[in-house]
């Protein structure tokens, strides 16, 4: 027996689709409708059974007209076996455009409504299927950018973080049923060791902060690295792209100034993904293509999340490149780096470089040679934090991170209180507040607002 058995039936493409793309194309249904509709379009020559998760061979019939709209294959899951607990039926259609539209649109017309952004995961959670960290963890699945931002989605949708969380929760729990049977029974129950129940909601807190401190690595595999690369013209910016990106995806030239748009590039470093933005030469100039770089240039730096600033260990640290370090904006990591290391005569020390101001690391390259550059690398991803991602076993994301926090707001506040050496019933105030904040994480306590805004950032058909 399905949940929401008088509910309406739901149906999306469920697949990426593009013309002259893709090998298969699925129409996904859900709900109680699902079967009769699929009934009603899909005709299965010979004996087939419909029978649940068996795979069934025909085609696709438009039911005005028999006309056959695709060759396909249909899958009945009947409730509560499948992904949102309803009969799910999907039809796995041809790849491309225009045939899969068309079967869609048969199956709205045959009575599904189009389904929302997220509306099988919101399905599936509300049936029981998932708790809310497992749904987050599959949205995290799809829009994962590296090997390591895949295995943590991966960690979260086996469960990692609902037992961390829901394990911090149940702990919590145990303390509140102790603190209440007092209030209520203080008289025939064995006395309360205050120390004990402060020591176990310490411990909590202590974890919580550990997994909010955490969640910023989390944070770098989900969603990446802004790197700006700045530096003079000619310094040898494309050239160190292309040599961490090891793609002649940059052109390198002889000309200064031959950068003048801002180049995005996509790459994975020790398993971080990065967007390196490639700038050009920031300098005054009246040139207004030139104008238009540096306007990107400006902007690049606004928005870096770190910044690489090349310099020429040959030309050593000029005052256009004291400029650029100034244009840097405060507290973002930044790295300077010589560049041109092979050119330098052996054991000349370069003229007029010092050895770096005295607030930013430095880093000696070869971008030709490639010299040097897994330093380079090692320092970028320690500037930004991103070093301990590869250990990194749960984390959380931005809406889990910010209850997380105030669960331990709420638990130190406690304490406090606990401190003041209160009544049992003013210590249960704040831990309550706790418990419904890690219970908003997992989605045991959470309004339908918040699933609403959760599950309208998945993609449609998920
Ligand atoms: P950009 O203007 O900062 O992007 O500089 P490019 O990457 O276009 O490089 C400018 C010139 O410097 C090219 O001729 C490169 O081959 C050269 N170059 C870049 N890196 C190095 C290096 O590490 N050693 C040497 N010897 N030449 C380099
Ligand atoms: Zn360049």
């Amino acid at each position: 027996i399905g949940a929401n058995p008088n509910g309406d039936t739901i149906a999306a493409i469920a697949t990426a689709v593009a013309a002259g793309a893709g090998s298969v194309a699925i129409v996904r249904l859900s709900g109680p409708q699902a079967e009769a509709i699929g009934r009603r379009l899909f005709v299965a020559p010979g004996s087939q059974a419909w029978e649940s998760h068996r795979v069934l061979y025909g085609h696709v019939v438009d039911p005005a007209d028999g006309r056959r709209v695709d060759e396909a294959l249909l899958l009945l899951m009947r409730a509560p076996r499948s992904f949102t607990r309803e009969d799910v039926v999907e039809l796995h259609c041809h790849g491309g455009l225009v045939a899969v539209r068309q079967v869609l649109e048969l199956v709205l017309a045959a009575g599904a409504r189009l389904a929302g952004a997220g509306e099988f995961s919101q399905r599936a959670f509300l049936n029981g299927r998932l708790d809310l960290t497992r749904a987050e963890a599959i949205a995290e699945m799809v829009a994962a950018r590296s090997r390591r931002a895949a295995e943590l989605a991966m960690a979260g949708i086996d469960g990692g973080l609902q037992r961390r969380i829901g394990g911090l929760r149940e702990r919590l729990l145990d303390q509140l049923a102790e603190l209440e049977a007092r209030v209520d029974f203080e008289e025939d129950l064995p006395p309360l060791d205050g120390a004990l129940v402060r020591a176990e909601l310490e411990a909590v807190r202590g974890e919580l902060e550990r997994l909010v401190a955490e969640s910023r690595q989390g944070e770098l595999l989900r969603e990446g690295l802004r790197v700006a690369i700045v530096g003079r013209p000619n310094v040898g910016k494309s050239s160190l792209l292309n040599l961490l990106s090891r793609r002649e995806r940059a052109i390198v030239t002889d000309l200064p100034g031959t950068t003048r748009d801002l180049l995005e590039s996509d790459l994975v470093l020790d398993g971080v993904p990065l967007t390196l933005l490639d700038t050009a030469g920031i300098r005054p100039t009246d040139d207004r293509v030139e104008l238009l770089g540096i306007e990107r240039s400006r902007q690049a730096l606004a928005g870096a999340d770190a910044v690489l600033l090349l310099f020429d260990l040959l030309a050593g640290w000029t005052a256009a490149d004291r400029e650029l370090r100034a244009l840097v904006p405060e507290g973002v990591p930044l790295l300077l780096v010589g560049n041109k290391l092979d050119a330098l005569p052996p054991g000349a020390a370069p003229a007029g470089v010092p050895s770096a101001p005295p607030e930013a690391p430095l880093a000696r390259i070869s971008a030709l040679t490639g010299a040097g550059r897994d330093d380079l690398v090692a320092a970028l991803l320690g500037l930004c934090g991103a070093g301990e991602v590869q250990g990194l076993q749960v984390a959380l994301n931005g809406r889990q991170r910010e209850l997380a926090a105030a669960a331990a707001t709420s638990l130190e506040r406690a304490l406090e209180t606990a401190a003041l050496g209160l009544p049992w019933d003013f210590w249960t105030i704040d831990l309550r507040a706790a418990i419904a904040g890690l219970g908003a994480i997992t989605g045991e306590e959470v309004s339908e607002a918040v699933l609403e805004r959760i599950f309208s950032r998945f993609c449609i058909g998920k």
